[in-house]
């Protein structure tokens, strides 16, 4: 079962081509890796999956179903779900204020409920908050619940976001770059948290530099350079594949 599929897909900023015919297929329960230069492309194909832009040819489907069109907050509900290559946290609300906004594209209680302060309302915000304690226990967050996010050190504000993506319980997870910045020791969490999150039944695509982190933890990669896709097999056909050997060296293998 493919839970995403892009076909012939084209984006432009202008002049600029910042995704040119790309097609690519991920299969539910995997961990994909989308690596590439710096401007190959690969954040804005995040961007595309979360509405934030629109492309400009091809489709993509989410579970055979087009979003072509739909914003972002129905994608999330789609089950799409992602972390920014630059965090993105409210600093100046506590590390559990911050998963609950995560929660919240479920939540059926609407503004009415909230001003009502109706019963469906509370029950609503004790299970979110019963949820969100239990994610940041799951991230390997705890014990600073109540501290403003800002707060918090960089890997465990990382760790943070991740937690408030994964609070939408999404069927796809996108990742942008989650490595960046983190010590050797916290790699090495971030890799058996992402299994994790894979073997709770969420398909993880990933953005990824660090080479090595990637190898070992995608079973399949796609690589991008200046928009179009080079290259996609498995980590050893990736590490061997001439094209991509020259996008990352610059000249010719
Ligand atoms: P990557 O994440 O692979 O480093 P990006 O997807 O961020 O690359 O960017 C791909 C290309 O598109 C780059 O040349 C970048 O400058 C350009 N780009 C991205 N977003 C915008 C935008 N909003 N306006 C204009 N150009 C953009
Ligand atoms: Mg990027």
């Amino acid at each position: 079962m493919k839970v995403l599929e892009l076909v012939g897909v084209g984006k432009r900023f202008g002049a600029l081509t910042a995704l040119s015919n790309v097609t690519l297929d991920v299969e539910e329960g995997a961990i994909f890796g989308i690596i590439g230069p710096n401007g190959a492309g690969k954040s804005t194909l995040f961007n595309l999956l979360t509405a934030i832009y629109r492309w400009d040819e091809g489709s993509i489907s989410i579970g055979g179903l087009s979003i072509a069109g739909l914003s972002t907050q129905r994608i999330a509900r789609l089950g799409v779900s992602r972390t920014f290559q630059n965090l993105r946290l409210f600093g100046n609300a506590s590390a559990l204020a911050n998963v609950m906004v995560g929660e919240h594209v479920l939540l059926e209680a609407n503004v009415l409920d909230s001003l009502l302060n109706t019963g469906r309302e509370r029950r609503e915000r004790t299970e979110a908050e019963k949820r969100a304690r239990e994610l940041l226990r799951f991230v390997g967050v705890s014990g600073v619940e109540e501290q403003f996010a800002r707060n918090l050190s960089y890997g465990t504000q990382r760790r943070l976001e991740i937690a408030r993506a994964l609070a939408a319980r999404p069927r796809l997870l996108l990742l942008d770059e989650p490595a960046a910045g983190l010590n050797p020791s916290e790699k090495h969490e971030l890799v058996s948290l992402i299994r994790a999150i894979r073997d709770g039944g969420t398909t993880v695509l990933l953005i990824e530099h660090d080479m090595g982190l990637v190898m070992n933890l995608c079973e399949r990669i796609a690589v991008l350079d200046y928009g179009e896709k080079i290259a996609e097999g498995e980590p050893r056909e990736i590490r061997e594949h001439p094209r991509v050997i020259e996008a990352y060296l610059g000249a010719p293998a």
